[in-house]
């Protein structure tokens, strides 16, 4: 999308332990130096390693992010964090909707609003997951099910500033398998236009990654695709040379 400033972001679920912090760092080196500063980088380690993350990161141009956050800001809900501890972490962004949570933790689109809603209290951008299952898909309800969870999973305040929307088919995560570049641009395509009709100039800016499956030998690919403004990454974030092959295609 023209002028808006891609982002690269790696969301490494229930993985990392200390010793992982050797990538985190590794990936911070690589994006130093502005020698690619077109580029936004991310890196969402598990909550476990948030602190120590962000510390290794000062200075550095890779931002460091959380995998989720709870609705509320504070109170009785066990094993759960808010957005502000996160920003008390000094992370600055927010994986919200991810279809893990919607299906291991049942989360509904008002859910993921209400944790949008709560990460843009913080000030963290908010990075919302959309995405069709394989299901749905076959019976062609894609560009339905992508309409329906934008408008339930956006607050209407967002802007493209703490807004970042990931499209990301269930069927194509850690799969392998990813849709056809012409699909990509179909929905992508698609999710503009909606973006652009409800928010305006704010829409027609905000950031929509495609995620699923990118990998160093697809990236280049799927990251030409019109309105793809950059990659969320599963598997292939959770080595730095793989995320910085990703990284290294704008
Ligand atoms: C993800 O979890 O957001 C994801 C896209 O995973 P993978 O890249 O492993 O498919």
């Amino acid at each position: 999308t023209p002028d808006v400033r891609p982002l690269v972001a790696g969301n490494w679920k229930m993985n990392g332990t200390r010793s992982s912090l050797d990538q985190i760092k590794a990936i911070s080196e690589g994006v130093r130096g502005g020698l690619y500063s077109k580029v936004d980088a991310l890196i969402c380690p598990p909550a476990t390693l948030l602190y120590v993350a962000t510390a290794l990161c000062t200075d550095s141009p890779l931002s460091i992010g959380a995998q989720d956050c709870h609705q509320n800001a504070s109170g009785a809900h066990t094993g759960d964090i808010s957005a502000e501890m996160i920003a008390d972490c000094f992370g600055t962004y927010v994986i919200v909707g991810h279809s893990e949570r919607r299906t291991d933790h049942d989360e509904d689109d008002a859910l993921v609003r209400a944790k949008a809603e709560a990460a843009h209290a913080a000030d963290l951008t908010a990075i919302i997951c959309i995405g069709e299952t394989e299901e749905q898909r076959r019976k062609g309800e894609t560009l339905d099910v992508l309409k329906r969870q934008l408008a339930g999973s956006i607050p209407d305040g967002a802007n493209a500033a703490r807004t970042v929307i990931a499209y990301e088919p269930v069927w194509a995560i850690g799969t392998g398998l990813t849709p056809t570049v012409a699909d990509v641009e179909e929905a992508h395509a698609f999710m503009r236009r909606e973006l652009s009709e409800r928010f305006g100039e704010q829409g027609s800016t905000m950031r929509i990654l495609y995620g699923g499956s990118v990998k160093p030998s697809n990236a280049k690919e799927l990251m030409a695709v019109s309105n793809v403004d950059g990659a969320l990454i599963g598997g292939a974030s959770l080595k730095a040379e793989d995320f910085l092959a990703i990284y290294r295609v704008y």
